[in-house]
């Protein structure tokens, strides 16, 4: 971990030194929940940054809306249809309008862009992140699977161009700044809170009946339909340790997970002398993006802002592993590492979808992403083509599973 720490000084001087200076930004999902997040941020605090592009998949009413007001100079839908939709409208005579996958790359590397937040979904995100850090920039991270899949590439990238990854995920952007308080050699763990989802109450014997519709009701916040699943089944705390180990160089042992459904503590690290530093607010993701967006500085906000007062009672608890099978399949796989990160997250995306779409009943996901875990053969030091491969086989091996 003393590599990164040391990076971060170096930047906190160079990002000092041009503190008066615009960010330029490029925004990779800019109409799902972070993306929105990332613009309410934006609108706090006018002129800092100069919106160079905004990529979104099939949303064509509010991306309109958003260029209305930040004037981009790209626009990217996933969705050719969509695009093409954009070609004939007015829009199209202030910005240019792209689709194809080449494009997101494009994007994520263009030279006068300082920072690409990454708000894409699933292993789609992977190759913008890549980009991003191949060419140096500051990438704010919502993408948790490119860390999940990518992990092993991004070290030796990162060390080479400079870039920094900073997290937008509430818990990594907890114990990012709770490590601030002691140096990287005294920390003894990392201490990962969840809030345990919809069904951290209900019984194990009644998972086999839960819909979509239950899945979809997260208590505490509210996110893509994608990230809502993955916490009904705790696999989003599965990736989210994964990606603490990659993003913290730390071994999975050094990451525990502790349940606490108030979603007030974001997490915590504890250090060689057992005092627990703490990052508190209300569940807020603007909080962290807000973070992320003008780090190493901490700009003034009110989001997630926290009465103590009027809080009540916080409770913390074991996670029951025996309900979430998740838990233990990520954490197996961070320890197994090489390919078999990517193989969970590939599984856990095709499961998830079947169970969207009605095809799988909620606790089918975790039986395939272990059916498909078990059948791959791991590569130990894998290229990104060995884990784009161990990706698309792992997508069809788990399809063969649903069917
Ligand atoms: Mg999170």
């Amino acid at each position: 971990m003393s590599e990164r720490k040391n990076k971060d000084k170096q930047n906190i001087k160079q990002s000092v030194s041009s503190n008066s200076s615009k960010r330029s930004l490029v925004i990779l999902g800019s109409t799902g929940s972070i993306g929105r997040s990332t613009l309410r941020v934006l609108d706090e605090h006018p002129g800092r940054f100069d919106v160079i592009a905004l990529a979104a998949y099939s949303d064509v009413t509010r991306i309109v809306e958003q260029a209305a007001k930040v004037h981009p100079k790209y626009i990217y839908m996933g969705d050719p249809v969509a695009a093409e939709f954009l070609q004939g409208e007015p829009i199209s005579q202030e910005c240019e309008i792209l689709t194809g996958k080449e494009n997101i790359t494009m994007l994520a590397g263009l030279p006068e862009v300082d920072m690409v937040v990454n708000a894409l979904v699933g292993a789609a995100g992977l190759m913008a992140s890549l980009t991003a850090v191949e060419k140096g920039k500051y990438l704010a991270l919502a993408n948790k699977e490119s860390l999940v899949v990518g992990g092993s590439l991004f070290e030796e990238i990162a060390n080479r161009t400079g870039a920094h990854i900073l997290p937008i995920d509430s818990e990594h952007s907890a114990i990012w700044q709770c490590l601030s308080a002691g140096k990287d050699s005294e920390v003894r763990r990392l201490i990962l809170t969840a809030s345990g989802g919809p069904f951290r109450e209900l019984d194990k014997s009644m998972f086999k009946d839960v819909t979509r519709e239950d899945a979809l009701n997260h208590p505490t916040w509210k996110m893509g339909p994608k990230v809502t699943i993955d916490s009904a089944t705790m696999m989003n705390k599965g990736l989210e340790l994964i990606e603490a180990v990659w993003l913290f160089s730390i071994p999975p042992e050094m990451v525990s997970i502790v349940v606490h459904p108030q979603s007030i503590v974001h997490s915590m690290v504890e250090y060689v002398d057992s005092s627990i530093v703490a990052q508190m607010s209300a569940p807020d993701m603007k909080l962290p993006i807000n973070y992320a967006l003008f780090w190493p500085e901490r700009l003034p906000s009110d989001f997630g802002r926290l009465d103590f007062t009027e809080l009540g009672e916080l409770t913390f608890a074991k996670p029951d592993v025996d309900k979430f099978p998740a838990i233990n399949l990520a954490y197996n796989a961070a320890v197994m590492g090489g390919t078999a990160p990517a193989v969970l997250n590939a599984a856990n995306e095709v499961a998830v979808d079947a169970f969207l779409l009605g095809r799988i009943g909620f606790t089918d996901i975790t039986d395939i992403i272990e059916k498909t875990l078990t059948s791959h053969s791991l590569v130990e030091k894998p290229s990104l083509l060995d884990i784009m491969e161990a990706d698309s086989r792992s997508r069809e091996v788990a399809e063969t599973f649903i069917q």
